[in-house]
C-alpha cells in the first residue's frame, strides 16, 4: 500500500478534506483502489458526543461508527463504503494503549508516545486500508497544534517503515491575498514547512488555498523558500461547487505528478462519470426552492450530508437548488406562512424539545397544503406526532421531550433500552418495503439497508390507529421498528426513521430525496 499524507497549515476549515478526497477521486480515476484515513487529534473517542455546532454534523457509517464529516467526503468523492476504523482520535489511540498497559501488554517497558502511542498510531492507520492501494492520511487541525504532534510523528516513522517511494505528503495551506495591493502572500506558508519540517517531514507537494488562482510569482517564492519543485505547487482557488475541485486540480497535472513520485502509472482515465455529474450541476432547467426547518441553521455544516443529497438528486433532475433556512423556533413565533413561496420541505434530524414545535406545525403545514414533504429521523417521529395530535386527536408527544405524555407514539421501547443499554440506534440495519407502496415503487425491492442514529422508535401500539387513515408505515425493519412513513393522495409526503442522505452520491443519489425532489416538477 502507499500511502499520501495530508497535513493543513496556517488556518483550519480551509477544506483539506475536500482536498483530499479530490486527489483520492483522480487516483481512483487512473484505475486505483483508494481508500481514506481522518485523524482527528482531539481526545474524544469518536465524534458521537460533539455538538453540531462545533465541528458540524455527526457523519454515520454502516458499522454504526459517529464520524466526523469529511468520511462523508472521503465516502462521496470516492464511492466507497468506510467505517469507524477510518477515523482515528487521540481518545482512541490513548484508550486502547492504556487498556493494553493494563493488560499487561508491555510488562516491564515504560510506556510512553514514542513508541508505544507512535506505533500504535502506524498500527490503525495500516489496519484501516483494507486491500486498498493507495491510503490517504488527512490529519486534522494545523501543523503546530501540540496534540498532533504525535500523529505528525508517527507519519514520519512511517516514511521510515514503508519506504520514501512509498509515501507523499502534501501540505495544504492559505495564500492570503493583500486586499489593498492584490498582493498574494506566501510568508505564513513559508512558517507552516518550517514548523513541519523542524518535525522532521519536508512536503513533496503544497496546495495553496485562496480567494484566487495562484499568481506566477507566489508560485515561484513558495517552490524556492519551502524546497517543493514548481510541479508540486497547486492552486485551489475557491470554488461555488467543491466537486469541481478535483477537475481544478487535475488541469495542474498533480495526477500525473502523485502517480509518478509513487512510482505507479496511470492503468485509465475515467473522469467521464463525475464530468458529466458537474455538466448537469452546471446547466439546470429549472429551480427548484427547498425550505429547511432547523435548529442549527447558523451553522449549515450541521446538515452537510443533506446538502450534498440535494445536490445529487437535483444534478439528475437537471435542477438548481435554491435552500431556504427557516428557524423551528422562528415558526413557533411568526407562524408556516415563513414556508410560503418554497417548492417543498424537509425536516432533518434533531435532538431536543427546543424548536420542535416549529417542525410539527411545518409538518401540518406540508401535510394540509399538498407541499412536497421528506422528514427525516426526528422529522419523521415529529410527522407521526402532528399527524396523531391533529388528526387523531390525541394528546400525543415522544417521551424525549413528555416523559409523562399521555399518548406516547414515539419512545424508547423497554426491550430495546435493556438491549443497547440507552445508547443510540447506530448504522445501516435491513429494513422490509411493503409492497404495494409508494416505497415500493420508489425503492422497486423488498429489501434495502440504511443508516441510523436514534434513540426514540414509533409506539407499536398506535401503529394500526396511524393507519386506519391515508397514513401507511411502508418500511418496517427486520427487528421490528417502523422505518417509512407515507401518506396516501398526497404529492409527496415521506418520512423515513433512517437518514437516507449518508448513502447518497454523485451520479447515484439516494432515492427519497431524488423522488421527492422530482415530484415538485411533475405536481
Ligand atoms: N431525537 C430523536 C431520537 O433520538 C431523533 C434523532 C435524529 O434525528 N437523529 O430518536
Amino acid at each position: 500500500m502507499k500511502f499520501i499524507i495530508v497535513t493543513g497549515g496556517v488556518i483550519s476549515g480551509i477544506g483539506k478534506g475536500i482536498t483530499a478526497a479530490s486527489i483520492g477521486r483522480l487516483l481512483k480515476s487512473r484505475g486505483f483502489k483508494v481508500t481514506a484515513v481522518k485523524i482527528d487529534p482531539y481526545l474524544n473517542c469518536d465524534a458521537g458526543t460533539m455538538n453540531p455546532y462545533q465541528h458540524g454534523e455527526v457523519y454515520v457509517m454502516d458499522d454504526g461508527g459517529e464520524v466526523d464529516l469529511d468520511l462523508g467526503h472521503y465516502e462521496r468523492f470516492l464511492d466507497i463504503e468506510l467505517g469507524k476504523k477510518n477515523n482515528i482520535t487521540t481518545g482512541k489511540v490513548y484508550l486502547n494503549v492504556i487498556e493494553k498497559e493494563r493488560k499487561g501488554d508491555y510488562l516491564g517497558e515504560t510506556v510512553q508516545i514514542i513508541p508505544h502511542i507512535t506505533n500504535e498510531i502506524i498500527g490503525e492507520v495500516i489496519s484501516a486500508g483494507d486491500s486498498a492501494e493507495i491510503m490517504l492520511v488527512e490529519m486534522g487541525g494545523t501543523v503546530g497544534d501540540i496534540e498532533s504532534m504525535p500523529f505528525l510523528e508517527a507519519m514520519r516513522e512511517l516514511r521510515i517503515r514503508v519506504g520514501k517511494e512509498n509515501i507523499l505528503f502534501g501540505h495544504v495551506t492559505l495564500v492570503p491575498e493583500i486586499k489593498t495591493t492584490g498582493e498574494q502572500k506566501t510568508k505564513p506558508t513559508q512558517h507552516s514547512i518550517m514548523a513541519l519540517r523542524e518535525i522532521g517531514i519536508r512536503p513533496d507537494f503544497i496546495i495553496a488555498r485562496g480567494e484566487k488562482p495562484l499568481e506566477p510569482q507566489a508560485r515561484s517564492k513558495i517552490s524556492l523558500f519551502c524546497d517543493v519543485e514548481r510541479k508540486g505547487i497547486i492552486s485551489a482557488p475557491d470554488v461555488e461547487n467543491p466537486y469541481e475541485i478535483v477537475l481544478k486540480l487535475d488541469e495542474q497535472g498533480v495526477t500525473e505528478y502523485i502517480l509518478e513520485k509513487l512510482h505507479l502509472k496511470a492503468r485509465c482515465n475515467e473522469l467521464e462519470d463525475w464530468i458529466n455529474f458537474i455538466e448537469s450541476m452546471r446547466n439546470p432547467t429549472r429551480e427548484v426552492k427547498i425550505a429547511i426547518v432547523g435548529k442549527y441553521i447558523g451553522l449549515k455544516d450541521s446538515y452537510l450530508s443533506h446538502i450534498e443529497a440535494i445536490k445529487h438528486a437535483a444534478a439528475e433532475l437537471k435542477l438548481k437548488p435554491i435552500i431556504s433556512w427557516i428557524s423551528a423556533e422562528d415558526i413557533e413565533r411568526k407562524g408556516t406562512n415563513l414556508l410560503k413561496g418554497n417548492d417543498c420541505l424537509l425536516i432533518p434530524g434533531g435532538f431536543g424539545k427546543r424548536g420542535s414545535k416549529g417542525k410539527i406545525d411545518a409538518c401540518r403545514h406540508a401535510r394540509e397544503n399538498n407541499v412536497p414533504f421528506l422528514g427525516v429521523c426526528f422529522g419523521f417521529q415529529l410527522a407521526v406526532i402532528e399527524y396523531c395530535r391533529n388528526v387523531l386527536g390525541l394528546d400525543a408527544n415522544s417521551t424525549e421531550f413528555d416523559p409523562d405524555t399521555a399518548n406516547p407514539v414515539v419512545t424508547i421501547l423497554e426491550d430495546q433500552s435493556e438491549r443497547l443499554g440507552g445508547t443510540m440506534r447506530l448504522g445501516s440495519y435491513p429494513i422490509k418495503i411493503v409492497k404495494g407502496t409508494k416505497a415500493f415503487e420508489i425503492y422497486g425491492k423488498e429489501k434495502i439497508g440504511e443508516r441510523h442514529r436514534h434513540r426514540y422508535e414509533v409506539n407499536p401500539e398506535y401503529v394500526s390507529e396511524v393507519e386506519k387513515g391515508k397514513m401507511k408505515f411502508s418500511g418496517i425493519s427486520d427487528d421490528g421498528f417502523m422505518e417509512l412513513l407515507e401518506m396516501k393522495g398526497h404529492r409527496f409526503y415521506m418520512a423515513s426513521q433512517f437518514h437516507p442522505e449518508f448513502k447518497s452520491r454523485p451520479g447515484k443519489p439516494a432515492p427519497l430525496f431524488l423522488e421527492w425532489m422530482k415530484s415538485t416538477i411533475s405536481g
